[in-house]
């Protein structure tokens, strides 16, 4: 796999970002990474709504 490894894809529109979400939105759901927009969406008034941390893909 020639691909850099730090980067990440949001798991529901699978677009690449600099800046991902690490949540869980499911009940039931895995933790997973969203972009800032999917994660706007999800994460209003969604009771399984949890945070679990920001990934950045530069580390500073
Ligand atoms: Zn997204």
């Amino acid at each position: 796999m020639a691909r850099p490894s730090r980067r990440k894809l949001c798991s529901l529109c699978s677009q690449s970002a600099p800046i991902l979400y690490r949540v869980k939105y499911l009940e039931d759901g895995d933790w997973v990474f969203l972009c800032p927009q999917c994660w706007e969406k999800v994460s209003q008034n969604n009771p399984f709504y949890v945070y679990g941390g920001t990934w950045k893909a530069k580390k500073k």
